[in-house]
């Protein structure tokens, strides 16, 4: 059995074939380009087709093609809803991968959905039943599995921690339209901004990021802080604080086991997990408690692996 995936996301493309185990047989990776969304899914079906040839095999060989999508989707009427990128809303996804490909069983799901079940086949599989997964990176998404099943609320949206308010006093605009969001506070972005505000008034951090050419991001201070610098530290606590508040309302709502951190700025949970269980231990109900953070076993590849993931999780309830 072959899996197809396509996890296109607002700056990068994937595509590849999964081993029905998680192994990546095959898989391609490629800058989005999101003026054209009907020509950038033709696009990534014939770098589908590449991947599938270049294994030796034929289309018809697959069980299934998962897609992963940057937005609300609707699982019953098969488009993409919603997304920051207006051009891409009402996608007709589905319908559009089935008449490319000739394949009837396409599977779609918003980005961090596919995440949370692609952790529950090809991560911590059962080690976990139930969880909130959590991408930290530009941007801050979620998504809630209970009991062992996703749920994915009235519109596809539950779990979706970004939006919560962690900030009151002095709320910072969020790309949603909203002031004082997880996502525009604990967020990359949000660490960039922070770093920008730094650098206004020290010239010694601006000139540490130039001398060890590390970019003015959140990657960038990241090093930083592992190297032991204390603004570098101050700020990724800052975050952290802000990501713990976000959570600690979540935890005290839905009762998990524990949070799954994905998400390029996840990948330096070390750095925040102190800041992130501090403030949790501080806002949750110690009925609540323990809850442990933890990062994802799927790395980079978790929407990659989460869109194959769709296609065994769907086959499963058939
Ligand atoms: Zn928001």
């Amino acid at each position: 059995m072959l899996i197809g995936s396509i996890d296109i996301g607002g700056t990068k493309t994937m595509v590849g074939i999964v081993s029905p185990d998680g192994q990546i047989l095959s898989k391609l990776q490629f800058n989005t380009e999101r003026s054209d969304p009907k020509a950038w899914i033709t696009h990534s079906c014939g770098r589908l087709k590449e991947c599938i040839h270049s294994l030796g095999y034929d289309l018809k060989e697959l069980s299934g093609i998962g897609v992963s999508l940057p937005g609300i989707v609707n699982r019953e009427r098969n488009i993409l809803v919603r997304t920051v990128y207006p051009e891409w809303n009402n996608l007709r996804a589905v319908e559009l991968v089935q008449r490319l490909l000739g394949i009837h069983k396409v599977v779609i799901d918003n980005d961090v959905n596919a995440c949370a079940i692609g952790e529950m086949y090809f991560g911590h599989r059962d080690l976990y039943r139930n969880y909130l997964w959590v991408t930290v990176s530009t941007g801050i998404g979620g998504a809630l599995v209970c009991e062992g099943r996703l749920i994915r609320g009235y519109n596809g949206s539950a779990g979706e921690v970004g939006h919560m308010k962690v900030e009151f006093d002095h709320p910072l605009p969020c790309p949603c339209g909203q002031y004082g969001c997880l996502e525009a506070h604990g967020s990359g972005t949000a660490i960039k901004h922070y770093i920008e505000e730094e650098i206004r008034n020290n010239r010694i951090f601006s000139d540490l990021f130039d001398s060890l050419g590390l970019s003015k991001d959140a990657a960038g201070c990241a090093r930083l802080a592992k190297d032991g610098n204390g603004t570098a530290i101050e700020i990724y606590r800052k975050a952290a604080v802000y990501i713990g508040r976000g959570l600690g309302y979540a935890v005290n709502l839905l009762n998990p086991e524990v949070v799954i951190i994905g998400g390029g700025v996840g990948s330096s949970l070390d750095i925040l997990k102190d800041g992130i269980l501090g403030t949790i231990h501080k806002t949750v109900n110690p009925a609540l408690l323990p809850v442990d953070v933890v990062r994802t076993r799927l790395g980079y590849d978790a929407a990659f692996l989460g869109a194959a993931a769709l296609v065994i999780d769907q086959m499963k309830t058939e």
